[in-house]
């Protein structure tokens, strides 16, 4: 069911209290390296502005103590930052629902920002505390989600402040509708064919991904190191290739699931060393000698992959194909960015190194849709239901 989107609701003289993520990486002056979260959450701070709306914000930046103020942890930054592109004035409250919020909260005008220091300075943030929910709750009429990546955790502001809101509209930003559109709606009713193509370093980190992929894909295609793993549980040789042995059985135990469905390359580009300038191999799976590691999927492995996804009507993508940062093991991960790109199908790319991948091959365009949450996109693509997600409004 979609949910109502701060577009639905009217704002004007109304107090928006919105949860963002400004949680971008700051250099050791504390400049912002990186304002692209920021950026990202401006459709849905500027719908509240231009209709008038009181904007209060909040979020959390890295991993304060929980103990009060810590200059470093503080979202001063992002305040001059997000002034600078709005181009007026964005107020910082001193703390998180205290005193001087309230004060500034009472005076905020409407068309006007109040941005509240870091979540995180209160520790009954991350414990999803009712009272400090409360403090933050009674500050507005209306609650907006618009914290993609922060949506699969229980903290306060995600669960417990739209909790005490109840009553009041309780709505998605913009950047939420859409990866909740793409991650959960789409992948509910597939166009098929509807292939999955899973790679990354480890299959311990996706396993959950696997078992619930395989359930609704026509196709679950494997690459990456997690290749190996399986490998090694069909009794093949992997040489010194990255595994994990103690993952075995569970290969083993989702290859009897998968059947058909699962595919499994049938070459491996192997190197005697975790280097561009190694002496490189290319031998059928399963067969990789001692002293060489599987550092991406072969070249008739690439154009099976890229036959599979050209027939697809929707692609789901999480994980690089090989060492995609060490070339030419990124040959891989290129054919398949590519064999997306160029196809029709719906295509949605989900994790932080398969996003990067496809942003360096200059495909980011092309794709319909790339995911901004790391742990949040693997979460849904395991069919996890958020509840920060379940108690916004339907429309
Ligand atoms: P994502 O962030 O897209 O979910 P992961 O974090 O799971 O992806 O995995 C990405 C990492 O996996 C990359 O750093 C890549 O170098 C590594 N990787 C992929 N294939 C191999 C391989 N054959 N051997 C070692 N590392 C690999
Ligand atoms: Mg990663």
């Amino acid at each position: 069911m979609p949910k109502k989107t701060i577009a639905d609701v009217d704002v004007a003289n109304k107090t928006v209290l919105m949860r963002v993520d400004f949680n971008v990486p700051l250099d050791e002056q504390g400049e912002i390296t990186d304002d692209r979260r920021i950026r990202m959450a401006l459709p849905s701070i500027e719908s509240v502005l231009q209709r008038n709306g009181r904007l209060i914000l909040m979020s959390h930046l890295g991993r304060p103590d929980g103990t009060g103020y810590q200059k470093e942890f503080s979202l001063r930054p992002a305040a001059v930052r997000l002034s600078e592109i709005l181009d007026r004035p964005v107020a910082l409250a001193a703390d998180v629902g205290g005193d001087d919020t309230r004060a500034k909260a009472a005076t905020l005008q409407p068309g006007e920002v109040l941005l509240l220091e870091n979540l995180r300075f209160d520790k009954r943030e991350q414990k999803g505390d009712r009272e400090f929910a409360q403090s933050l709750a009674s500050l507005a009429d209306i609650y907006c989600n618009d914290a993609f990546g922060t949506c699969h955790r229980k903290d306060a502001s995600m669960v417990a402040v739209p909790e005490a809101m109840a009553g009041k509209p309780r709505i998605s930003g913009f950047l939420v509708a859409k990866e909740i559109q793409y991650l959960s709606d789409v992948l509910a009713q597939p166009e098929r064919p509807f292939v999955a193509i899973l790679g990354g370093a480890k299959v311990s980190d996706k396993i959950g991904v696997i078992r619930n992929l395989l359930t609704i894909c026509d196709r679950v295609l494997i690459g990456g190191a997690m290749a190996y793993t399986f490998e090694l549980a069909r009794g093949g040789k992997v040489g010194g290739s990255k595994v994990e042995p103690d993952k075995v059985e569970l290969a083993q135990e989702l290859l009897a699931a998968g059947g058909e469905k699962l595919v499994l390359p049938v070459d491996t580009h192997c190197g005697d060393d975790f280097r561009s300038d190694c002496r490189k191999k290319i031998v059928a799976a399963g067969r990789i000698p001692d002293g060489f590691q599987g550092l991406d999927i072969g070249p008739d492995t690439a154009r099976r992959f890229t036959e599979i996804l050209k027939t697809a009507r929707t692609v789901v993508w999480n994980g690089p194909m090989g060492v995609f940062e060490m070339p030419p093991f990124d040959a891989g991960t290129k054919a398949v960015a590519q064999a997306i790109a160029e196809g029709d199908s719906i295509s949605i790319i989900g994790g932080g190194d398969s996003a990067a991948a496809i942003e360096q091959l200059g495909y980011a365009d092309m794709v319909t849709h790339v995911s901004t949450g790391g742990g949040a996109s693997l979460a849904m693509l395991e069919g996890e239901k958020f509840a920060a997600v379940e108690l916004l409004d339907e429309k």
